[in-house]
């Protein structure tokens, strides 16, 4: 719990004690509230922010003349919590680091007010941001982050911290804790096994939230039992669903065990293991969007994408890698990424089902090509609903189960007294149509308000 008091204390969020008299900094009037928890809209009501929290939340007509710094009729619009995504980059070394912070304004202009950071190699950067968006000197969504992710002795990714015994582990993470990291991010470059578990048992003593890749030799319901709290993308839990799973695990194949593991998913077996996970509190981050876009890349052209222009020459250049192993793997009849596509979309509605709680990320950063922040959280909602999830769903893996995963729902998910005022106002209701979440007419971060001249602005 220190971790979270102390992002807290950051944003200020606790000090937020406002009498009547007291004018209001920001004030939402005709509001229609989306209670995205619920399922369904409040009409007519009155919304009152001070500094970055939302204060009071009232029906028209119960509220006289409230006195503000800024008042905005919003004629029945609808306003709902800020969009998370649960699962973005900030890399490429120190000669992005610039091209990196140029992105953030893309997340507010799609309405995404919080993003968890999933590793990366510049943290120390990343940490700048955040305070200064907290401070309100740069415009962005609130980061939380993993800091530099744990690998083995051979990382995958620069940056990374290795680990090998558990004298590493506790130094690792001890220097997590020392940059206040929010969770801790691991990857399989050349984890094994038994560090993998390790890692997961120390932190579980610390009370650190763990989650990422798994190494394929390990089992995924024996990390749960070490305390894992989630995973990154679906071949994990796909490889627990599959009967075959301890004897390609004998085989060290590493991810070449993957399209076995598809041909060999097992529909009973999935449900036991999705009931075990969802009794366990486990979260899992499917990022469908991006899956499919990789699939499709060898054939795809990008290059009339709107959203290209934003990203620097620098971060374009990093797609190249994807590009040339996605053509790679058409050239040699190498199917697998669209077969697991398929089978993860199938997988979606059984997990959600069962209670496991899914995490909307899009994995946007360098290196995974044309996965552009912002717009790929819309994407991967549109994805998530395309697989069988209601309107409402999808956005609980966004607004609600974003905050629950770090114990936050105190502070998010909601437009009620006391969470952090971080709102979209759209012109449509999204829990009719997930499409309506792009009709954007306004974004509030921290409880500051942007137009969308002001959002179009914060591109140029
Ligand atoms: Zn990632």
């Amino acid at each position: 719990m220190k971790r979270l008091i102390s992002i807290f204390s950051l944003l200020s969020v606790l000090s937020c004690s406002t009498s009547e008299k007291e004018p209001y900094d920001l004030v939402f009037a005709n509001a229609t509230v989306v209670d995205v928890i619920k399922g369904e809209v409040i009409e007519n009501q009155l919304i009152a922010i001070k500094d970055d929290t939302i204060v009071r939340v009232v029906d028209m007509a119960n509220q006289k003349e409230v006195s503000a710094s800024k008042k905005i009729d919003l004629n029945g619009k609808y306003i709902m919590p800020g969009l998370w995504d649960n699962h973005v980059h900030f890399r490429g070394g120190d000669s992005l680091i610039a091209e990196n912070r140029d992105m953030l304004p893309l997340f507010l202009k799609f309405g995404i007010t919080t993003v968890r950071d999933a590793g990366g190699d510049i943290t120390p950067s990343v940490l700048s941001w955040k305070e200064n968006i907290v401070n309100k000197t740069l415009d962005g969504p609130f980061i939380f982050t993993s800091g530099p992710k744990l690998d083995g002795h051979d990382p995958a990714w620069p940056g990374s911290i290795q680990v090998t015994n558990s004298e590493q582990i506790n130094d690792a993470l001890d220097s997590i804790e020392a940059i206040e990291g929010n969770y801790v991010k691991m990857y399989d470059g050349s984890l094994t096994a038994d560090t993998y578990y390790q890692i997961i048992e120390e932190a579980e003593r610390r009370g650190l939230k763990t989650t990422g890749h798994m190494p394929m030799s390990a089992d995924l319901l024996t990390a749960v039992d070490y305390g894992l709290d989630g995973t990154e993308h679906m071949y994990y839990v796909l490889k627990a669903c599959s009967p075959k799973a301890d004897s390609l695990t004998k085989l060290d194949l590493g991810y070449g065990m993957v399209s076995t593991l598809v041909d060999t998913y097992d529909k009973n077996l999935a449900n036991q293991v999705y009931t075990e996970l969802a009794k366990q509190n486990f979260y899992i981050t499917p990022t469908l969007y991006i899956g499919k876009t990789l699939s499709q890349l060898a054939d795809a052209d990008h290059s009339g994408d709107s959203l290209l222009q934003y990203m620097g020459q620098g971060i374009q250049k990093t797609y190249q890698g994807r590009i040339d192993r996605a053509k790679a793997a058409k050239e040699s009849g190498n199917n697998s990424r669209s077969k697991l596509a398929a089978l993860t979309n199938q997988m979606i509605t059984p997990m959600y089902e069962a209670g496991v709680h899914l995490l909307a990320g899009s994995d946007c950063g360098p290196y995974n090509s044309y996965v552009y922040p912002g717009e790929s959280l819309h994407g991967e909602l549109r994805a998530l609903v395309k697989t069988g999830l209601n309107p409402q769903q999808a956005l609980i893996t966004s607004v609600v189960n974003g905050p629950k995963f770090f114990g936050l729902e105190r502070y998010y998910g909601s437009v009620t007294n006391g969470k952090v005022a971080d709102l979209l106002i759209l012109e449509a209701n999204p829990l009719t149509n997930i499409e309506n979440l792009t009709s954007i007419n306004l974004v509030v971060a921290k409880g500051k308000s942007y137009n969308l001249n002001e959002l179009r602005d914060l591109l140029k």
